[in-house]
């Protein structure tokens, strides 16, 4: 029986998994990827206090080393459910099953992408799904943003000021997100717009990020278009229907819960998963502290 079973090893659960060491618990950290999380795919991180700049994998490995140190159980696998038998929590994951007092949900996101080929390999390299994340590295440079939601908006605006020209592509004939964020882009002299188009391909110089070939879905038309970057914001996909029983989720599909991070009795979520305006590093590892502070108070009054 563990006093605490933490459900991924990004920042939220790795933060997560350390305040609760530190407070005596026995944590055990499920992790079904990698640890670390997202941030294993960015290769230049320069928003963490204390680090003028680190990768995604440093990052990772110094989190993920503070906790064993302070003896945190891990093991590789997926969760597939929780079930609450009022003070006991049951984990089931595709290999074994597990019980604890407590449980804390800190299973991410996924950023949408395209699917296109070389996608992949271009992620951190050209092609960036968070300018908050990465605009800095486009800093005076011509860069692509697709998507015309209220997030590619935020970003539009965010990128225009640091970048000399955004082109955005939108496949809808105008944008989709506020009409006061819609006009506050199209009000910014370097910003751009084609509508009714789809990207159909990347464009590739020497192994580089060159551009992409879209399509107007109207007119069939193929056009190229050049850049030294490009953002990709058509979404974020949590995960968290397989945790319906346990947690409340909003019409988004987010844990619907304020920075309490207090979902039911005995469960607790934390990071991007949850239901919130900024999905960073230390946004994620803010909550992690909530939800295991809470934790903690719940374990010792049970
Ligand atoms: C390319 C990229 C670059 C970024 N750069 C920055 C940056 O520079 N600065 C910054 O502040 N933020 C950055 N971000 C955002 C930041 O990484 C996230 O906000 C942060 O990682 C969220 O932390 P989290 O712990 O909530 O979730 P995640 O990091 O998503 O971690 C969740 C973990 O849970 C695991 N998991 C999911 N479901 C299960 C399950 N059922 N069973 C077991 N494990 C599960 C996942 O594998 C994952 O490891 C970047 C994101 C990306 C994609």
């Amino acid at each position: 029986m563990y006093d605490i079973i933490v459900i991924g090893g990004g920042p939220a659960g790795l933060t997560a998994a350390l305040y609760a060491l530190r407070a005596d618990k026995k944590v055990l950290i499920i992790e079904k990827n990698a640890f670390g999380g997202q941030m294993t795919n960015s290769p230049k991180i320069e928003n963490f206090p204390g680090y003028s700049e680190i990768s995604g994998i440093d990052l990772a490995d110094k989190m993920l080393e503070s906790v064993l140190e302070k003896g945190a159980e891990v093991e590789l696998d997926e969760v597939l459910s929780v079930t609450s038998d009022g003070a006991v929590k049951k984990v089931k994951t595709t290999y074994s099953e597990y019980e604890s007092k407590a449980v804390i949900i800190a299973n991410g996101v996924k950023h949408r992408t395209l699917g296109l080929e070389h996608e992949d390999e271009l992620t951190g390299r050209g092609v960036y799904y968070c300018a908050v994340c990465d605009g800095g590295y486009m800093r005076g440079l011509d860069v692509i943003l697709i998507g015309g939601g209220n997030s590619a908006l935020q970003e539009a605006v965010l990128l225009s000021d640091i970048c000399k020209s955004v082109k955005i592509v939108q496949n809808l004939s105008d944008f989709t997100g506020e009409a006061k964020l819609a006009s506050a882009v199209r009000s910014k002299p370097n910003v751009s717009a084609v509508f009714d188009s789809v990207c159909e391909k990347l464009i590739l110089n020497d192994g580089k990020f060159a551009g992409v070939e879209i399509k107007n879905t109207k007119t069939g038309e193929h056009t190229e278009l050049f850049a030294d970057g490009m953002f990709v914001a058509i979404g974020l996909l949590p995960d968290n229907k397989r945790f319906a029983d346990v947690a409340t989720l909003d019409k988004y599909g987010y844990f619907d819960t304020d920075e309490s991070c207090i979902a039911s009795q005995g469960v607790f979520v934390a990071g991007d998963c949850r239901s919130k305006r900024i999905r960073q590093i230390v946004t994620a590892a803010g909550d992690g502290a909530s939800a295991a502070l809470a934790a903690c108070s719940y374990i010792d009054s049970l």
